[in-house]
């Protein structure tokens, strides 16, 4: 039995649906990171699994009992708010051990409680305090204390980094991560921040206008992901683009050409894919460390450098291929992100050339599902 399951979930504001009929599943000690753009329904799903939103249909069981028509103090979830929800009034101590308090746990229980999940945590130096003598990084570790200390069932996050500087979010991801393992928690994680999904998740659900776009580990998202719009979330920078026609296709083969390049590109279908008729609207994707330095029998694409970002150990240069332009693209000047993990030492305006190697391109049916990868 799943630990967590969300039965054909339908919530309506209104005339207005935010979330359509989702279903999935989650395993006790998982990780699953709900990802998806602005509005896609990510907050929703989660508030209505903590009880924060009434339903319109659908059931949301844990352990097998659907618990969605419960208080929410009654669901065995706790959830931790991006904006810590701590009460200012009160010490760390008293935020951490109130609702095992309110629920009528005796003194020395919620001590011990409130002990262990600051040991966790590396707060124990903060325990007196009130919120507002700490940092934003220690606010949010007691908010996660608060939710530790009543051992729920499931622990919900929604976008709890967000409010952190880089350095410290990067920490946090860390220590996240250590604390899913140390507790073998099941956790439900909200945010718009891929890098936080690719680098928590055990899976990730992609939303996208209130319906599941795909669900998968990390990895099966990146390297196969369902559809145009899971690739191009997935991926920072973010996969590059070409519009491009279907000529023949053959034997599990399909030709590709694009305007202002020339060739075309010769690309093995994925299994079961439907080839593309001639002449139909495809879209080749290339991720930006998949661009090749040498012709590998596919697309050269000769252009000049736009941008150049310095990392260090690496590159990122986002190249302006003149006539040829990537659609959709992070820049939205339509150039090409490429990335090299090594220095590259050249500037603004010199020329830069890099292929296409058909092996390594993604491609988008009229449909914009996937037909290879
Ligand atoms: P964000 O990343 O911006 O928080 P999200 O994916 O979490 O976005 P939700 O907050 O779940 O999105 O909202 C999903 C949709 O439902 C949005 O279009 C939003 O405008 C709408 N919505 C959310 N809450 C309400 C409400 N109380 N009344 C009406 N519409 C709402």
């Amino acid at each position: 039995m799943p630990h967590l399951e969300i039965k054909n979930l339908v919530k309506k504001y209104g005339d207005f649906t935010a979330v359509k009929d989702v279903s999935f599943a989650v395993e006790q000690g998982e990780f699953v990171v709900m990802v998806g753009p602005s509005g896609c329904g990510k907050s929703t799903l989660l508030r209505s699994i903590a009880g924060l939103e009434e339903i319109s249909s659908g059931e949301i069981c844990i352990n097998g009992r659907d618990i969605s028509r419960d208080e929410p103090s009654d669901r065995g979830v706790a959830m931790v708010f991006q904006n810590y929800a701590l009460y200012p009034h009160m010490t760390v101590r008293q935020n951490m051990g109130f609702a095992l308090k309110i629920a009528g746990a005796p003194k020395r229980e919620v001590n011990e409680a409130v002990e262990r999940a600051a040991a966790i945590l590396r707060i124990q130096e903060q325990l007196d305090k009130r919120p507002k003598a700490l940092s934003g990084g220690q606010k949010q570790r007691v908010a996660i204390g608060r939710a530790i200390t009543r051992s729920p069932d499931v622990f919900l996050f929604d976008e709890p980094l967000s409010n952190l500087d880089a350095a410290l979010r990067s920490q946090m991801r860390i220590e996240l991560g250590r604390l899913h393992t140390e507790l073998g928690a099941t956790m439900v994680y909200v945010t718009h921040d891929q890098t936080e999904a690719m680098t928590m998740a055990s899976r990730i659900v992609v939303l996208h206008d209130g319906i599941i776009e795909q669900i998968g580990t990390p990895l099966d998202l990146y390297n196969e992901p369902h559809n145009r719009f899971v690739a191009g979330f997935l991926g920072s920078p973010r996969m590059n683009f070409i519009e491009a026609r279907a000529e023949q296709s053959r034997e599990g083969m399909v030709s590709v050409s694009a305007p202002g390049l020339d060739g075309s590109l010769r690309i093995k279908l994925k299994a079961g894919a439907d080839a593309p008729a001639p002449g139909e609207k495809v879209t080749v994707g290339v991720r930006p460390e998949a661009f090749g330095e040498h012709d590998a029998g596919g697309w050269t694409i000769k252009g000049s450098i736009a941008v150049i970002e310095s990392l260090g150990r690496e590159t990122l240069v986002y190249l302006d291929g003149g006539q040829v332009r990537a659609t959709d693209s992070e820049s939205h000047e339509g150039y090409f992100a490429v990335h090299r993990t090594r220095q590259i030492t050249a500037r603004h305006g010199d020329g830069l050339t890099v292929t296409v190697d058909p092996n390594a391109v993604f491609l988008f049916g009229p449909d914009d599902e996937t037909i290879a990868f």
